[in-house]
């Protein structure tokens, strides 16, 4: 049952939202953000457009309570990926069908924006007297590494005193503590060019790769953490090119890592230990170009025993009946950048179901919603006193 607003207003907002292509690339968010200012205007809350690069608007709306207090931050990225093939609906259609609701971004995470919104809103209508400040942030350029988004509006101290913080990513009404890390690094090999018919007197960048990609596939994972699934660390080639021609031996060949990190790793620990399966490599004719891309996200885990957790496992029990599931995000999600910038006990609660993200088809329960809704709207009224 939700309290101060109605059912048919969540999954109309959730429609509107979804029938913004927020596709990235390119990302673009203006229409969307302009819906949701539009939205939270209407309901007398305080919302604004913030830009730093052309097309990627984030919106920051303020909720304050009648005296000073804790500041509670909720996060959401607008952008969603391509939806690609095979869709038997309309992925910009917001179709609902047997009380699921359709399109591209349902899970990841437009359904966990328009809750997050809808439990502001619905706070407010509830008048109740609290204290501290609600602070929404809707944001792009999160699938492309949120330079533009979360942590633009961070750099601008926007959100930095937060107590506590709740990214409404797709987790199914679990409560995730954290998310592994991640980086990704380009190693360019350079040989030699020549005529293929006298390749002995080249180098081939190609076939340096090839040594390179098995001292790659050596990589033993150093730490563990059980609370992480998969519990260790991975080094994995994800993208690969070379050549220019079919009768010229390569002077260059691009190799693309993706390094996915648990806590206790670092850029410096991650950088080193690449250098070091270079070096094993032992490639000593060819030139190897090491780079780490910018777009990247630092491990995290939160204690359970941090408030944050407590309060929304409580309003969980006190609306679904039942214990959350507890666990950890495999992705990687915005909650980094809040947690290693700001400092910020951050929560991944969201109405989402991770299987679907990123899917074909790709919908969500609009119960999901309803009680993602419910369950944040009670968890307000205890943080915020
Ligand atoms: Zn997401």
């Amino acid at each position: 049952m939700i309290r101060y607003i109605k059912e048919s207003e969540i999954s109309e907002l959730t429609q509107a939202l979804i029938k913004q292509p927020t596709v990235n690339p390119p990302g673009d968010t203006n229409q969307c953000a302009q819906i949701i200012t539009d939205y939270f205007h209407k309901n007398g809350i305080e919302a604004d457009i913030l830009q730093c690069k052309n097309g990627i608007a984030n919106v920051v709306a303020k909720y304050k309570g009648t005296q000073s207090g804790k500041t509670l931050l909720l996060n959401g990225h607008m952008d969603v990926v391509v939806p690609g093939e095979d869709w038997t609906v309309d992925p910009f259609g917001g179709e609902i069908r047997d009380g699921q609701i359709y399109g591209r971004g349902t899970c990841d995470m437009k359904s966990g924006i328009a809750a997050m919104m809808a439990a502001m809103v619905g706070f407010k209508r509830s008048k109740k007297k609290f204290n501290g400040e609600i602070i929404l942030m809707a944001v792009g350029d999160e699938e492309t590494g949120s330079q533009y988004g979360t942590r633009y509006l961070l750099e601008q101290k926007i959100g930095l005193q937060a107590d506590f913080a709740i990214v409404t990513e797709p987790t199914d009404l679990k409560l995730e503590l954290g998310n592994r890390g991640l980086r990704w690094i380009d190693l360019s090999i350079t040989g030699k060019a020549c005529h293929a018919g006298r390749p002995h007197v080249g180098i081939n960048a190609i076939e340096h790769g090839a040594r390179l990609i098995d001292a790659i596939r050596t990589f033993k994972p150093q730490i563990r953490n059980d609370k992480f699934e998969p519990p260790v660390p991975s080094l994995s080639v994800t993208q690969i090119s070379g050549g220019s021609q079919a009768n010229v031996i390569p002077n260059k060949c691009r190799i693309t890592l993706d390094r996915r990190m648990l806590p206790g790793e670092t850029t410096e620990t991650v950088m080193s230990e690449i250098s070091h399966i270079i070096k094993s490599a032992a490639l000593s004719s060819v030139t190897i170009d090491i780079e780490m891309r910018p777009g990247f996200w630092d491990p995290y885990l939160i204690s359970e025993s941090e408030p944050i957790v407590q309060v929304l496992k409580n309003s969980c029990k006190k609306i679904t009946g039942k214990n959350p599931l507890i666990g950890t995000k495999p992705a990687c999600t915005d909650g980094s950048h809040l947690f290693h910038m700001g400092k910020i006990p951050t929560l991944l609660f969201g109405p989402g179901l991770p299987a679907l993200s990123h899917q074909v088809d790709e919908h969500v329960p609009l119960q999901n919603i309803y009680l993602a809704t419910d369950i944040l709207i009670d968890a307000f009224e205890v943080l915020l006193r």
